[in-house]
């Protein structure tokens, strides 16, 4: 058997010497890295040896020895635990810096940038009840509807009412629609059996707008009442101007199935971003953090520093914002996404703004940017903004391909951001400003925008 320097419920004391890129306080023991939750830089730490693994083990403080100075009061530990809010325990100040250095850690490691200058994590005044999306699993604990979060790598609901980083109407919004399916005697999913029946509630609510969307996702398709419910929905919460039906038979990590049916009211819901209006549906990515979202755009602008001639392509479009913010400013937006009902709703959001010179195409980005190419379309300026995994060579390709002056890139994950610009340096596109902007406060997820030029 292997020998490890730690062993399970060994209790040590440690000095906590770094944070991961997921917020969990590091030590080291003989050089064996232990992970330990709620443990910041500098910080010493009485703690047991939780699990010990191949590579890497977890502990848990047990006690302090030396708090850090930078270290704040956590309301409710369950954040920590559920992983809702993994960095509340970090003063906001240290959360922006933390946030900084991730990144110039990629660039310079990952991406062998060692001049690159990252400036300051652009961030909010109020750092809480930001978040314009709720996503909720509902089970039964003690014989009660219990809406709450799941315990970290774990199934576990923890039960949870103050949620923090969402928009405190949203929660208050949860709880009255508990309220309202245990009054009907609706029944929980159970996850292990794939029984029961009501899985989450998911509710979106505009930040200007106030308009709120209710998703309730169900295991089977029958709803007993679900129209009444919707419509009582509607009575006790007048801001719902739309409560959907989605269905998931599926035994599943995924929340989301494919079958939607409107209960109540319309299918989607408006709201407004940097001055124009967006059409959002129930499937549609829309940025969580509306205020900050605002930021993170404004910002990528400044850096494209568009000209009435410009040609734009908005890469990974959604329902549209970052084309449709500039359409006006420029002479033609192209843009492409994988969502039909994304598309659907930018097309619509162009028509609401009376946008007259934007074209949005459901599909592949790479598959798309390279048909593009074939075409002779020719921007100026493209504006990438991926899922997590990053860009695809061939999309990289294209777009060097198409040599506009200037490329940027919006990422919310600096890894694949940072091998994706090792790709484009190759042809040609080195990288200028770095601006992170904290999308997610309390969190460790880390958004940038970065201009790359020829
Ligand atoms: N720019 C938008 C959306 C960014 S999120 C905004 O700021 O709101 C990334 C989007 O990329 C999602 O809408 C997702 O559906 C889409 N997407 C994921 N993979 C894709 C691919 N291979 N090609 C095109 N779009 C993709």
């Amino acid at each position: 058997m292997k020998q490890y320097p730690v062993e399970k419920n060994q209790v040590l004391e440690a000095t906590i010497i770094d944070l991961s890129h997921e917020g969990m306080g590091i030590a080291k023991v003989d050089g064996y890295p232990l992970f330990v939750e709620n443990a910041l830089t500098d910080e010493v730490v009485e703690l047991k040896v939780l699990k010990v693994g191949n590579k890497f083990g977890f502990g848990k403080v047990m006690k302090f020895i030396k708090e850090s100075p930078d270290r704040q009061t956590v309301e409710n530990e369950n954040l920590l635990r559920t992983g809702i809010a993994p960095l509340s325990h970090l003063s906001y100040e240290k959360q922006l810096a933390f946030k900084q250095k991730q990144v110039e850690n990629v660039l310079t490691r990952v991406a062998k940038m060692p001049e690159i200058n990252v400036l300051p994590t652009l961030g909010m005044e109020q750092p809480f009840g930001y978040r314009n999306k709720a996503q909720i699993p509902i089970r039964k604990i003690e014989g009660k509807l219990t809406t709450g979060f799941y315990r970290k790598n774990s199934h576990q609901l923890v039960a949870i009412e103050d949620f923090y980083i969402q928009d405190p109407v949203i929660d208050q919004a949860i709880l009255t629609i508990r309220n309202i399916l245990e009054r009907f005697n609706i029944k929980a999913y159970n996850e292990e059996a794939n029984e029961g029946f009501m899985r989450h509630i998911i509710i979106r609510r505009g930040h200007y707008s106030h308009e709120m969307m209710v998703v309730l996702v169900t295991r089977k398709p029958k709803f007993f009442k679900g129209v009444e419910i919707a419509n009582i929905i509607h009575e006790e919460l007048p801001e719902v101007v739309s409560v959907v039906q989605n269905v998931n038979e599926e035994k599943t990590n995924v929340i989301l199935g494919s079958a939607e049916k409107v209960l109540f009211g319309k299918d989607s819901i408006e709201d407004q971003l940097l001055g124009k209006t967006y059409r959002i549906s129930s499937k549609s990515f829309y940025q969580v953090n509306t205020q900050q979202a605002e930021v993170l755009y404004q910002t990528a602008f400044e850096l494209a520093d568009l000209k009435a001639t410009d040609v734009v392509i908005d890469a990974y479009a959604g329902i549209g914002t970052i084309g449709l913010s500039v359409a006006d400013k420029v002479d033609h937006v192209y843009g492409m996404e994988t969502i039909k009902e994304a598309v659907d709703d930018a097309r619509e959001n162009a028509k609401l703004n009376d946008i007259e010179n934007a074209t949005y195409l459901v599909g592949k980005a790479e598959k798309i940017m390279t048909q593009w190419a074939r075409e002779g379309i020719a921007p100026n300026v493209i504006f990438v903004d991926p899922p997590r995994k990053g860009l695809e060579q061939s999309f990289i390709d294209a777009a060097c391909e198409m040599n506009p002056e200037k490329i940027v890139y919006i990422s919310c994950n600096p890894a694949t951001m940072a091998r994706d610009l090792i790709h484009f340096a190759e042809l040609g596109y080195t990288t200028d400003t770095v601006q992170p902007v904290d999308l997610f406060p309390q969190t460790a997820h880390v958004e940038t925008v970065t201009l790359l030029t020829k």
